[in-house]
């Protein structure tokens, strides 16, 4: 019989399939539908209405003092992105691996995206990476939370404090993920959450903004509801804000699901850093790092390997763990957001204008953007799932694979 290349000449680590996803809703999602449909108006804006409660919840577990709902993460970040209100033509320095609705965000209010490159075992931007990037130009910081995993803020918080730049956080992966005892989204000014469905908390779609003061959450609402001033004085149309109106049903879902929160993150974060010591020193094999004081919430976990150690690339290890039994492939994205084809070709808008290079008065050329740690890391890197419906079992047959394959490589 012919032998798969990858095939271990022992029996396979793991003979059983990995669990999936546990059944995320149940009957208290149905009984706040209920709620909602009974008020007899899905209309966010009332003060006993599911979305004000679920808002309520959400500061409560952020320990923040002031949230605005919005219909996905991507709202979340342009709500945050309009409300620090900067020149149009302005640089938001961000993360070359996230989500496009970071890029969305910034895009939609005439600012340019500015990208950071990448510490090698937290992927996530750093003080040092954004100051290499930073202009006369620069204005805000996204800072994206990658995987779960909080970029390490003091520094960051410190540099933008000096430079008077707008720090968002984006939490789009991060719900449950505190940073020295504070939740990630409560460091900077602004702090975007989503509910979307892939992520730890679903109401199909959704978002939370947090804000760390009255005006600042004033001016979030007012850009999340077209500027009807709903929350404020009355004083209405003043600015021009799109329609990011989160409906009862979402909020209804969301606030159930805000209530699973701390046992998710809580399972995630065990099972992770446990995952991470069980493959640490390892020759070849780079474990996911969290900085110092913060704990990750695993949206999903990632780790490197050292193709020049092991012999053999991040796709050859995958399929090793595969032939384990262990779900493995490659990393979050194929390449660097600047230089998908939208940024190399800068068609952000039709017929070859972009407004912001034209206001700022300078060319950007996202083909000349250099990120090499990024790129290492996209080349390098290997994701496997990690969730609540998983068990120690699972994450320690995981790292017996990792630990197997890579010692197999070694010796070879
Ligand atoms: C999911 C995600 C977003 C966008 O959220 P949506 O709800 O899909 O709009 C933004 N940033 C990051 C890092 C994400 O993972």
């Amino acid at each position: 019989m012919n032998q798969p290349a990858a095939a271990p000449a022992r029996s396979p680590v793991r003979t059983t399939p990995f669990p999936g996803l546990p059944p995320r809703f149940d009957g208290k999602e149905m009984e706040y539908l209920r709620e909602a449909l009974a008020q007899n108006s899905l209309f966010y804006n009332r003060p006993d209405g599911l979305v004000a409660r679920m808002l309520k919840r959400a500061c409560q577990t952020f320990n923040a003092p002031h949230a605005v709902a919005t219909s996905s993460g991507t709202a979340s970040l342009h709500v945050a992105v309009a409300a620090s209100e900067l020149p149009p033509g302005s640089e938001v320095i961000t993360s070359p691996i996230t989500d496009m609705g970071t890029c969305i965000a910034i895009l939609y209010q005439n600012l340019v995206p500015v990208f950071a490159d990448v510490d090698p075992e937290t992927y996530n931007i750093t003080a040092e990476s954004i100051k290499a990037v930073m202009t006369e130009r620069t204005r805000a910081v996204i800072a994206v939370h990658l995987t779960g995993a909080p970029c390490d803020m003091d520094p960051i918080v410190a540099f933008c404090k000096a430079k008077n730049l707008s720090l968002i956080e984006d939490c789009a992966q991060a719900l449950g993920a505190s940073y020295k005892g504070k939740s990630v989204g409560t460091l900077g000014r602004y702090g975007a959450y989503s509910l979307n469905d892939f992520k730890h908390l679903s109401c199909g779609d959704g978002g939370v903004v947090l804000a760390g003061n009255e005006a600042d959450y004033l001016l979030a609402h007012n850009y999340a509801d077209k500027f009807y001033d709903r929350a404020g004085k009355g004083v209405r149309l003043t600015k021009l804000g799109a329609n990011y109106r989160m409906t009862e049903l979402q909020g209804a879902v969301a606030l159930a699901q805000f209530e699973r929160l701390e046992s998710i993150a809580s399972k995630r974060n065990r099972l992770g850093d446990r995952l991470s010591s069980a493959i640490s020193g390892i020759p070849g094999v780079i474990p996911y790092r969290v900085v110092p004081g913060a704990k990750s919430s695993y949206w999903f976990y990632m780790f490197r390997i050292d193709p020049a150690v092991l012999g053999v690339d991040r796709d050859e290890f995958s399929r090793r763990l595969n032939a384990e039994g262990i779900p493995a492939g490659g990393g979050y994205v194929a390449k660097p957001m600047c230089h998908e084809p939208v940024f190399l070709n800068k068609a952000f808008f039709p017929g070859g204008v972009w407004p912001a290079e034209k206001v700022a008065g300078k060319t950007y050329d996202y083909a000349k953007v250099r990120v090499p740690v990024c790129d290492t890391v996209l080349t390098t890197s290997i994701r496997m799932p990690l969730h609540e419906g998983m068990s120690e079992v699972d994450v320690d047959d995981a790292a017996k694979a990792i630990r197997l394959v890579a010692g197999d490589l070694a010796r070879r």
